[in-house]
């Protein structure tokens, strides 16, 4: 039984931050249907088929719109990531679905407005569009681009599919996007008779595409150049758990904080062609990264069969809001499933306090499956954090509300860390809702892609 004062450090502006930028996306949509308003007479609007049309054009707009803001969302402006992290990948994901529904309502409403205005059947109409407008063929590759890249995103078929397949399907956006910009504005009624929207359409496309160039191609390239990361050390930490340590030069230059992941790529035979996301699980020094990962598929077991000393690495970050900083009670709690175990090891090694402010669980299905035990022991010998192991399964929970609040009876006051699976995460937070700790003082991580 574990109990805390509490102490207040400054708020960190989350909230208002991502309120600003929905409210900055809900702007361009209504500045959006407000040109197509414009440019849309009433007279226009006679028959069955100009209204098929109109919608179709609200939708396409729409929607060609929503494909920008997904690109921007992953176009990891830093100081975006370090305050929002993982709200920017949430939202990305949440508005795929709305996405893909407008897109698909865009061309079936295309078709069914020529189908009935020139008596056609909807594939001699699809033929006749192709042949006959330019950039429409390859729009509608990009649509069935983002297609796959939706249906790509249930838990069924990404689990099947694994990380890489799932990445690599979810690059097909880029080329998706550039088609879908050429056909706006070569077909698209609103940019082709006003110069001064074209214009600004293009603008907001540059600086999107700008943005993905130098964050994600070019301010890494630079940043690798300078730090030139080597693997230095490989150590086996348990079952199929792995310790990687890397070294460069300037390594503090990075500015990463514990908590943060990055997207490393190792220069060894069958490892050199993918990036994977790992979070640091110590805190970084003036040198050294470590990252810890479990063998769970194709990659992660190749990277156990061939990662050496003297490897060489690129590295492409740090990422990630999930850090001390979210901390404003003095108190602390970290439920780590699995190997979730990682951000949050590092963390608690950097939180300042007494050894009852920070109280460590961790949760496993069996002993096998708990990681970096020994680490988490020896911090709590040294006085650091009170580490409280619960193995047990979901039916029996060991983390139910009840149990929760037996062994920590302050926790309505401590801000809590989560980090695990989607499914373990989101029965804690329903656990620690009905233990009464409020909304905004629980953080989690998923390691979900
Ligand atoms: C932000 C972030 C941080 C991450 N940090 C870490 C980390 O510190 N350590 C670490 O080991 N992993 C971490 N991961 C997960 C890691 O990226 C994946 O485990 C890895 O990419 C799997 O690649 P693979 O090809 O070996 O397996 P895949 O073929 O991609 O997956 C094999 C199977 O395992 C499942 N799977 C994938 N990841 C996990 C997982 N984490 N737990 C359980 N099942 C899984 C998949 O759904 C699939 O069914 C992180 C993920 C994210 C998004």
């Amino acid at each position: 039984m574990v109990h805390s004062g509490s102490a207040r450090v400054p708020m960190l502006p989350r909230r208002p931050l991502s309120a600003v930028l929905m409210l900055a996306a809900a702007a361009g949509v209504a500045g959006l249907l407000a040109l197509w308003w414009r440019q849309t007479p009433a007279e226009r609007l006679q028959s069955l088929p100009d209204y098929l049309v109109m919608l179709a054009q609200i939708t396409g707009l729409v929607g060609a719109y929503l494909l920008l803001i997904e690109i921007a969302l992953m176009a990891r402006f830093p100081w975006l990531e370090r305050r929002l992290g993982s709200w920017l990948a949430s939202a990305h994901r949440n508005l795929g679905g709305y996405l893909v529904l407008l897109l698909c309502a865009h061309a079936g409403l295309v078709i069914a407005a020529y189908s009935v205005s020139l008596n056609a059947t909807p594939p001699e109409v699809v033929v006749s569009v192709l042949r006959t407008y330019p950039g429409v063929l390859a729009a509608t590759i990009g649509l069935l681009a983002i297609l796959l890249a939706g249906f790509t995103c249930a838990r069924s078929i990404r689990r099947r599919l694994g990380y890489e397949g799932w990445h690599a399907i979810h690059l097909l956006m880029y080329p998706a996007a550039a088609a879908a910009f050429w056909h706006q504005l070569s077909l698209g009624a609103q940019f082709s008779c006003n110069r001064w929207a074209a214009v600004s359409w293009a603008g907001l496309h540059t600086v999107v595409a700008a943005a993905v160039v130098s964050n994600r191609l070019v301010i890494p390239f630079l940043n690798n150049r300078r730090h030139r990361f080597r693997v230095s050390r490989v150590e086996t930490v348990g079952t199929d758990v792995v310790s990687v340590y890397i070294t460069g030069r300037h390594v503090a230059e990075l500015g990463a904080a514990a908590g943060q992941y990055f997207r490393w790529r190792f220069l060894a035979r069958g490892l050199w062609h993918q990036t994977h996301p790992f979070s640091l699980s110590a805190a970084p020094n003036m040198d050294t990264l470590r990252l810890t990962f479990k063998c769970v598929g194709g990659y992660t077991n190749r990277l156990k069969r061939r990662l050496r000393p003297g490897t060489r690495v690129l590295v492409d970050g740090p990422y990630g809001a999930f850090t001390g900083i979210l901390r404003r009670q003095r108190g602390v709690v970290m439920i780590a499933g699995g190997i979730g175990t990682t951000p949050l090891r590092a963390i608690a090694e950097t939180l300042p306090g007494r050894r009852r402010d920070i109280v460590f669980i961790q949760r496993a299905s069996k002993t096998g499956d708990l990681v970096l035990t020994r680490e988490l022991e020896a911090l709590d010998r040294t006085g650091r954090l009170i580490y409280i192991p619960a193995v047990g399964s979901r039916k029996n929970d060991p983390l139910s509300a009840d149990r929760l609040l037996e062994l920590i009876p302050d926790l309505e006051d401590r801000e809590v860390f989560i980090c695990g699976s989607a499914g373990m995460a989101a029965a804690t937070v329903r656990n620690l809702r009905r233990a009464k700790v409020r909304r905004g003082r629980i953080h989690t991580e998923i390691f979900d892609f």
